[in-house]
This record gives structure tokens, C-alpha cells and sequence, in this order.
């Protein structure tokens, strides 16, 4: 007997190499099975997802959420399970004198599941630019508070722009690499200044300070500090850096996606790990709309629906040691499903910049599984 039974849809979990027609039954807040010819009568509840795609549990890898602490955070439940994504990454909105409230005040009020990147800045994103010094860096605190909090804190998180990059030089990545180091955490690096001077960058010089494992965020950015070189091929330190597996996310927001860079990486054999938004209350709504919006300007650039599902689910899962639990709908796992729906049409993606895509498929949620429970989903915006 099963609480809950998902029947008929098409059903895709990249980590266990399935896409087809099933079903999944659900007992006690966990994947029960995955197989065909569940019967209703052995049911507590059915939902009918015919037409329907159902994967695991979407997972956001790059979102800001300490609400009311931070001026852009947004509520998690908005990015989240009713924008059909079950798990959220928090990017480094707090730091090692902010963290304790957003588990205190923030996560008892949301059904997503929030995982953290602590950002070195001791104060995370209060204010911006976050960084001017080393005085703006409390080492043991911030090893202290992530060894505090290990099942939320999954990494160290900070973001090479000025001034601090040009105050601190390598030494910014030195320093956050030791901190990573010591938490036995990866570290989240951003690339791309909005605000940087064109021409002065440290991403050749700290691309090889990054290893497997570390996360290289707005890897598509066009920005200064991107990976690209000024005859527009990839920095060769960069497709060394992927190729020794340093995970590439998207974390589109206002400056993270260059559709012109995006065709570069991928005509030359890059793909991104992880497609994440950035969304934030400074860019939802205007520029980046939801996760799904977000994969589907993907699709509309050539990646598979397998590949994007794949980058939204296990991979990110994985770069935060979690695939054990999530990202798959794995016999035992936690019942996180997101069952969604193909609109066909014609849709206009754009990227941070001025261009734009058309494309033929937008995924829309229909509904979010939480722990079994079924959620709702409506769209936070469509574009
Ligand atoms: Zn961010």
C-alpha cells in the first residue's frame, strides 16, 4: 500500500539512466518504487500525470534567500516548491556574523529545502560591494560557523569583484581556498564584474588555484573576468580547470548569461554542470523569471531535455555531496518530485545582455512533491 502514487507520466531521472513511461509509488514520505503497472486500489492517493513530465526534485544551485536580512532575498517557497523546484542553494547571502538567523527566522517558515554557501565576507551580502579588505574576513569564525552548521553549510562562497579583488589580489582566492580547505567544504567563486574595469581580471591567474569539486559560478558571463580571451577563445586555464572537474554554473541573474559566450562554450565542447537562476528580488521578474524559465532558454540553445534535467537535478546534488539523498528518485530516497508540463509554442528567451533566442519549448510546473507531499505549483512569471 502506497500514500501516494504518480501514474503514467513520463517519467526522467538522469541518475539512474531512466526516461520513459512509469509510475512512482510513495510510502512514507520516501521513493517507495519506480515501475510500471502500479495499481490505484493500492493507493491512498493517485495523481494522474499523463502528458505530464515528472523528474526528481528540481534543485535551484544558486538563489538568494535571508529574507528581510538582506535587501534582495527573496522568500524560499517563492523560488521554490511553488515554482515547482523542491531545493534552493543559497549563494553566500550570509556570513559568519549573520548566518544563525536565517535557520532561526528564515527556514521554519519555508517547505523548500535551503542548503548554504557561507559567504568569507563576515557580514555575507548585508550590503554592497560586500568586500574592501582582509578586515572584511573573520578566517576562524567563518571555519567555526560552517563546521556549526554542517547539514546546511555545503561550501564557502566568494565573489572575485572589485574593489576587494584589486585591494587583496590572488590573495582573495588564496584565502578563501584555505577557509574552504580547513571547513572541508567546496569553494563557490563568482566571476564577472558588472562593475569591473575592462581588461583587469585575476580569473587566468586563479583558475588554477581552483580544484575538483569547487564551483565556478556565471561561467557564461560576458562581463569583465570572464574565461574568455580577447580573441574570444576559451582561456586555456579554463577548459583545463573543467576538464579536472571544477563544476560550471550558470547562475544567470542580471550578468551571468551571454547567449554569444553560451554558443562559444558549447560549440566548443563546454557544457555547464549545473543551470541555476540567481534570482533575487533585484532581478525576479525583470530579467530572470524562474529555474524552469531559465533551463528552457537552454533548451532553445540546443541542450537536451535529458542534459537540462541532468544539470538541475543530480548534478547539483552532487556538487553539494548530497546525491546520496537527492537529485534522483532512487528506492529509500526522500519523496522530492516535480512533476512538470511542455508548453509548445513560440518563446523568446533573453539573456543578461541585449540578445534574445526564440524557441519552441517552455517548462511550465504543474506540481511539487515535498517529502510526499503534494504541493501546488504555479509560476512565479513566464517572460
Ligand atoms: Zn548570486
Amino acid at each position: 500500500m502506497y500514500d501516494l502514487v504518480i501514474r503514467g507520466g513520463r517519467v526522467i531521472d538522469p541518475a539512474q539512466g531512466v526516461d520513459g513511461i512509469t509510475d512512482i509509488g510513495i510510502s512514507k514520505g520516501h521513493i517507495a518504487t519506480v515501475g510500471e503497472g502500479l495499481k490505484e486500489e493500492d493507493a491512498a492517493q493517485v495523481i494522474a500525470a499523463q502528458g505530464k513530465i515528472v523528474v526528481p526534485g528540481l534543485v535551484d544551485f544558486h538563489v538568494h534567500v535571508y529574507e528581510a536580512v538582506t535587501s534582495f532575498g527573496l522568500a524560499p517557497d517563492r523560488v521554490g516548491v511553488n515554482a515547482g523546484v523542491t531545493t534552493v542553494v543559497d549563494a553566500g547571502s550570509a556570513g559568519s556574523e549573520t548566518f544563525p538567523g536565517l535557520p532561526r527566522f528564515v527556514l521554519p517558515q519555508s517547505r523548500t529545502s535551503v542548503f548554504c554557501f557561507l559567504h568569507i565576507c563576515r557580514t555575507g551580502l548585508c550590503h554592497l560591494p560586500e568586500m574592501r579588505d582582509w578586515n572584511d574576513i573573520d578566517y576562524e569564525g567563518t571555519v567555526a560557523m560552517a563546521q556549526a552548521y554542517p547539514n546546511l553549510i555545503k561550501g564557502i562562497k566568494v565573489r572575485v569583484v572589485e574593489p576587494v579583488m584589486w585591494n587583496m589580489g590572488l590573495e582573495l582566492i588564496r584565502l578563501s581556498k584555505r577557509i574552504a580547505k580547513e571547513a572541508a567544504l567546496p569553494l563557490m567563486v563568482h566571476v564577472g564584474d558588472p562593475k569591473g574595469v575592462e581588461g583587469r581580471s585575476l580569473t587566468k591567474e586563479f583558475l588554477p588555484l581552483l580544484d575538483s569539486g569547487d564551483i565556478l559560478s556565471h561561467c557564461f558571463t560576458c562581463k569583465p573576468g570572464n574565461v574568455l580571451q580577447p580573441d574570444g577563445s576559451l582561456m586555456p586555464e579554463f577548459r583545463e580547470a573543467a576538464e579536472r572537474g571544477v563544476v560550471l554554473d550558470i547562475a544567470r541573474g542580471n550578468s551571468g548569461l551571454s547567449f554569444d559566450v553560451a554558443r562559444r562554450m558549447l560549440g566548443q565542447g563546454i557544457l555547464p554542470d549545473t543551470i541555476s537562476t540567481d534570482l533575487a528580488a533585484l532581478n525576479i521578474g525583470g530579467t530572470v523569471f524562474s529555474l524552469l524559465h531559465t533551463v528552457s532558454a537552454f533548451l532553445a540553445l540546443g541542450l537536451s531535455l535529458n542534459q537540462v534535467i541532468e544539470m538541475t537535478t543530480i548534478n547539483p546534488a552532487n556538487a553539494m555531496r548530497e546525491g546520496h539523498r537527492l537529485g534522483s528518485l532512487k528506492d529509500g530516497m526522500p519523496a522530492n518530485v516535480s512533476i512538470l508540463e511542455m508548453g509548445e509554442g513560440d518563446w523568446e528567451f533573453k539573456d543578461s545582455e541585449t540578445q534574445s533566442l526564440k524557441g519552441q519549448m517552455l517548462l511550465k510546473p504543474v506540481m511539487t512533491i515535498k517529502d510526499g507531499i503534494p504541493i501546488s505549483a504555479f509560476q512565479t512569471g513566464t517572460g
